[in-house]
């Protein structure tokens, strides 16, 4: 909540949650459209036989099949057995890019923008708006058709007074939605949910809530707080009553995450070490990826080597200043590697497992823009100093 500077009256926060419809085959879609009218499976193939992994993301033709994320892909293909479906391998570069083309959308006009997942993110416009509900449409629709013209993507938008509301709103009416419900509405909003629709109550506490006879959402808002405690502590206890009364202060947090890392296990252990190196990339690459849909440039980098012996090795370097390119990142992967095996004399090399982890994160938007240009003078510097040592 802040003061309306005019009358100096609280006035509601306004809070919108988006969320980019059924994402990684969406985007699938896209790129293929004639696939539009086939049930399509997003998969993340574990390698060991054709069949081996489990279904990431699939479009609704799939999913009125039964097909859902985490099932087995030999599952969802029995399935789907009659039907001409495709079975796609994910390809996380690709959807990082519409992802971050599309957030931008929203990111460039909020005054604060919370990044949650490649496919969703929370945004304040009470600034924007002057908490304004009536002005939620206009903002919402202007999100959808500019994500459409930069990404072809649709995305479902849910706004309220509070990212608890925005949340629950945004999946309210799925896919290519925008549900809008002003602070007058949230109680009755809330009450008409089903309890598993608030966000952290699944199947397992949907049960615990029911042995004790809380069976719908009216009832959990009104249900005693003490002993609502005593089944699941103060804290949770607390949250879910709130939840059920629509009741949320946590702010927007322009969230920047500690680390980013990937750490693959290898189909066969690796002994030559040139075979690392194409790995090292494309690591590289994934982590980039991600380091990217964040809009954010690491400072220092670790790389972690575990041997088929299981014992570990890592090398880590600091930058001076912050970077945002992949090719100094594959670049110092690529010593740093070469670095742990002969800092720890590892005369034959097994690997089983390698990682990459960026640390020091940051924005690179605003004051890290003017550092990432002269980081970027800096290293055109050395670079023009190291061609002309070679000359
Ligand atoms: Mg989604």
């Amino acid at each position: 909540m802040f003061k309306n500077p005019k009358d100096n009256n609280i006035v509601s926060r306004l809070i919108f949650h988006l969320d980019l419809d059924y994402f990684y085959a969406q985007c699938e879609e896209i790129r293929s459209p004639e696939l539009r009218n086939h049930p399509l499976v997003v998969c993340v193939y574990s390698g060991r036989n054709p069949d081996s992994g489990v279904v990431s993301t699939s479009n609704y033709k799939a999913r009125e099949f039964g097909v859902k994320s985490g099932m087995p892909i030999k599952i969802a293909k029995s399935k789907l057995a009659n039907e001409d479906a495709e079975f796609l391998p994910i390809d996380m570069s690709y959807y990082n890019h519409l992802s971050i083309l599309a957030m931008e959308s929203v990111r460039k006009i909020a005054d604060a923008y919370e990044y949650v997942g490649i496919d969703e993110c929370y945004a304040d416009f009470s600034r924007y708006s002057r908490s304004d509900f009536s002005r939620a449409r206009k903002i919402a629709d202007f999100i959808k058709s500019e994500i459409k013209v930069s990404t072809n993507l649709t995305c479902s938008i849910g706004v309220g007074p509070n990212k608890l509301v925005a949340k629950i709103a945004s999946n309210f009416q799925k896919p290519d939605a925008i549900t809008i419900i002003n602070p007058q509405e949230v109680k009755a909003f809330i009450a008409r949910c089903d309890i598993e629709d608030i966000p952290g109550i699944g199947p397992k506490n949907r049960i615990k809530l029911e042995s004790s006879g809380i069976e719908s959402v009216s009832h959990l808002a009104k249900f005693d707080l003490f002993r609502l405690k005593e089944l699941f502590g103060y804290k949770i206890a607390t949250y879910l009553q709130n939840a059920a009364r629509g009741i949320d202060d946590t702010p927007i947090r322009p969230h920047v995450s500690k680390q980013i890392g990937r750490i693959v296990t290898l189909k066969n252990d690796v002994t030559n070490i040139e075979n690392i190196f194409p790995i090292l990339s494309s690591l590289s690459s994934l982590v980039y990826d991600t380091l990217m849909t964040r809009q954010l440039s690491f400072k220092s980098i670790i790389v972690r080597v575990v041997l088929h012996n299981l014992r570990q090795v890592t090398c880590s370097r600091n930058l001076k200043l912050s970077s945002t390119s992949l090719e100094e990142l594959q670049n110092i992967a690529r010593s740093l590697f070469l670095e742990a095996i002969h800092l720890h004399s590892l005369s034959f090399l097994d690997v089983r497992r390698i990682g990459i982890t960026l640390s020091d994160l940051s924005s690179y938007t605003g004051q890290n823009k003017i550092l990432q240009y002269f980081a970027e003078e800096s290293r055109n510097g050395n670079q023009e100093s190291n061609k002309n040592n070679k000359l």
